[in-house]
């Protein structure tokens, strides 16, 4: 539908991906969908385009690309198959996990395997007992010589049942809470991970989520950054991420209200085009100011994150507009699809579906609440 300014994106670099959404993703999308296949299914074809890269510098294999246009790509990506979105923003998240949080070494040895597609990625912060609340994790890293015996159970990880590669964050020092949690790669080749079955879920169906339980030596040259900072690097992984769920919404949103537009253009009810109704005419406008609201608020963001400055808040205030946003405005796609919304002969149901775990992965809309008005409030 919009995209932000031209002269802030590369241009030819959405153009392919683009082409690469609409040729490949979008004619599996509905399919991915409808069988729950893993979205793993378009793992070679993202890789040759560079895509599961395109988080990292070209320095360590990825595609270099600026943040509006990594961002605006996701969004793309996301509004034609958000199962593949999702799926490669777990994997970036194992991903930027490292770049934040890894030696130079590390970065060296493991970027380059998960920036060619070579190893997938996950990200395990997550434990049963453990969402909002990270804390409160239970999963223990005990030191004993040059490893760690890492042990314990994480729930809800997305592509853990095929990743290569999964970030683990563990407690090295129980006594002191979050300051006591620390992060490392884990390599599933060498054993000790135990994945259960991809969860049912209401959407995304194509990206599964798994639980898992690890009892595993890990090498200490795996532990990223220095004891105790594990929750530092989740955090600065997660503000990356929270804008890319934000801009995920947008592209479904803007998905659901593209299709809402054309339908109102050519159904025909009472001898009228819907077009002609005033009353759909003002839904279709509070659809549109609202996904331009939600850009608005990612544009803010990425420009303070071109800029080097701290930007959790923004991020947050991102991810809570834009996924309520989501929810809006495909459910009001739906509505003005009639009877067909809810059939499974068009995507519209599908978004309303996709759209929905947006506002609670990452952290809930209620998290992101509390982050942005403890800083509203604190002195
Ligand atoms: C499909 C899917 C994929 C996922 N992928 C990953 C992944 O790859 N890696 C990973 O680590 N995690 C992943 N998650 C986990 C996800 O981030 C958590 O589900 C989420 O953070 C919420 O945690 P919870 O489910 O334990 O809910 P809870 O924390 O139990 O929350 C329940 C309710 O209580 C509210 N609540 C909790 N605490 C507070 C509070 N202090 N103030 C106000 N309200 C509160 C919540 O907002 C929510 O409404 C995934 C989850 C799903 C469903």
């Amino acid at each position: 539908m919009t995209r932000f300014h031209d002269e802030l994106l590369d241009l030819a670099t959405l153009e392919a991906i683009s082409n690469f959404c609409q040729t490949v993703l979008e004619p599996q999308a509905a399919a991915t969908d409808r069988e729950a296949r893993f979205a793993t299914h378009h793992m070679k074809a993202l890789s040759e385009m560079g895509i599961m890269g395109m988080n990292l510098p070209v320095e360590y294999g990825g595609m270099g690309l600026d943040a509006y246009t990594l961002l605006e790509a996701m969004a793309n990506i996301s509004g034609t198959c958000a199962s593949t979105g999702s799926m490669v923003s777990a994997h970036f998240l194992a991903s930027d996990s490292i770049k934040f949080g890894g030696s130079e070494e590390q970065k060296q040895k493991y970027l380059p395997l998960l920036a060619s597609g070579k190893a997938f990625g996950a990200f395990a912060l997550t434990e049963p007992g453990a969402g909002s609340d990270p804390a409160s994790m239970t999963t223990r890293a005990t030191r004993d010589g040059d490893f760690y015996h890492i042990k314990g159970t994480k729930h809800f990880i997305s592509n853990a049942g095929a990743a290569d590669l999964i970030v683990i964050y563990a407690k090295t020092d129980p006594s002191l809470g979050g300051k006591g949690i620390s992060a490392f790669v884990v390599e599933r080749k060498k054993g000790g991970i135990t994945t259960g079955k991809a969860e049912a879920t209401m959407g995304l169906k194509g990206a599964h989520a798994f639980e898992f339980s690890i009892d595993a030596k890990v090498p200490a040259a795996n532990r990223l950054g220095e004891e105790g900072t594990g929750l530092r690097t989740a955090m600065k992984t997660l503000d990356a991420g929270r804008i890319d769920i934000a801009m995920c919404s947008v592209g479904i949103a803007e998905a659901a209200y593209s299709a809402a537009a054309q339908w109102m253009k050519t159904r025909k009810m009472g001898g009228a085009l819907l077009s002609s109704y005033q009353g759909l005419q003002w839904i279709l406008a509070d659809m549109a100011t609202d996904i331009a609201a939600a850009r608005g608020l990612c544009l803010e963001t990425i420009r303070k994150r071109m800029k080097g400055e701290r930007y959790s808040i923004e991020a947050s205030m991102a991810k809570l507009f834009a996924s309520e946003m989501a929810g809006r405005v495909t459910d009001k796609a739906l509505q003005i699809h009639g009877g067909y919304g809810f059939t499974q002969s068009l995507p519209v149901e599908r978004y309303v579906r996709d759209a929905r775990i947006m506002r609670i992965y990452e952290g809930t809309s209620e998290i992101q609440r509390n982050i942005i008005s403890r800083s509203l409030l604190a002195d």
